[in-house]
């Protein structure tokens, strides 16, 4: 359970073996590089070394960090599938006056990662928990981005699917911050047409590869690293979206969205013009996040009033 061997607590940079002193029983949640291993600090490698337990997301992903700083701490996996089973076990541990160090496969844990379920349970414990401060995906894409920075708000993933991810953006819609979300390569793009839709045309960063080698920060207005995106044949890595706050000067280029058009009978109206009831209604739908089957009837009877002949003109 925790080291055989005292000399085995030490971790090396630089082909330099460093000693690490005894950390104090509780719970060490430890940030970890997001692509760049040297992006890690001293405290965070020395408890590490010394935590009795490693509390890892994927305990394979970090052997690879762990081995390049010559760490031998036993590791245990502790991720979204496994935590409610084993939070009981890591309570115990505790209660055993062990050192556990939580870490994620990247960046800070909790932060979209596992762990805050466990630092609650830990704290109402009565245990210690301690934060070793170090890298995360949100702060250093906003750092990059050249955006605001006085005032942010950090949103996470947006829902997959589409109707739930607009709701989920109108109300970010009006605050008044600098938005940072994360979004897979899968679906970025369907992704930015809705916030163009709902937040207008703003400047934006889009943050990919952070610290890798195959970095890049896209800056401009939120239509034109859309089009970048639709140019590429594949878009790959790992993506944080930096989004500025609201002002004058970013209404929306691309569409109308729900600003511009209080009323979904109107845009529906205007879709039919070019599309069939099916389409439109599902366009409708999706950009004002309401029931298909609604927009679908209201589509069919204003189709049904169009296709009425004309009335004979007088005369
Ligand atoms: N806890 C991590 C942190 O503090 O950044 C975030 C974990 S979350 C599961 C993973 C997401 O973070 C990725 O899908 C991506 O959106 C973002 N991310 C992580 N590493 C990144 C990088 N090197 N560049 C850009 N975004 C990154």
């Amino acid at each position: 359970m925790t080291h055989d061997n005292e000399s085995e607590r030490r971790f090396i940079i630089e082909g330099c073996a460093i000693p690490a002193r005894p950390i104090p029983s509780g719970l060490h949640i430890v940030a970890t590089p997001i692509g760049n291993l040297s992006d890690i600090t001293v405290r965070a490698l020395a408890t590490l070394a010394a935590a009795d337990i490693i509390l890892a997301e994927d305990t394979r992903h970090s052997a690879r960090l762990l081995h390049h700083y010559g760490i031998h701490a036993r590791q245990l996996s502790y991720h979204e599938h496994n935590a409610a089973r084993m939070r009981p076990r890591i309570l115990s541990l505790l209660d055993e006056g062990k050192a556990l160090a939580l870490i994620s496969d990247a960046g800070t844990p909790l932060i979209s990662d596992p762990g805050m379920k466990l630092v609650r349970e830990v704290l109402a414990r009565g245990h210690a928990v301690y934060a070793i401060p170090g890298p995360s995906a949100a702060i250093t894409a906003l750092t990059l981005s050249g955006l605001p920075t006085d005032r942010f708000l950090f949103a996470g993933f947006p829902p997959a699917r589409s109707g739930a991810r607009r709701r989920w953006l109108q109300e970010l819609a009006g605050i008044s911050a600098t938005v940072i979300l994360y979004e897979s390569p899968a679906r970025i793009r369907a992704t930015l047409a809705d916030i163009i839709d709902i937040f207008g045309d703003r400047p934006a960063a889009l943050c990919r590869e952070l610290t890798k080698l195959h970095e890049e920060v896209l800056r401009g207005r939120l239509s034109e690293i859309a089009e970048e995106l639709h140019a590429r044949e594949a878009i790959k890595g790992e993506i944080t979206l930096v989004i500025a706050p609201p002002d004058e000067k970013s209404a929306p280029l691309i569409r109308e969205n729900a600003q511009t058009h209080p009323d979904w009978r109107e845009a529906l109206k205007e879709a039919l013009q070019h599309l069939p009831p099916a389409k439109a209604a599902r366009e409708i739908a999706r950009r004002y996040a309401l029931p298909r089957k609604e927009v679908y009837d209201h589509a069919v009877s204003l189709q049904k009033d169009s296709d009425r002949p004309n009335p004979p003109k007088d005369g």
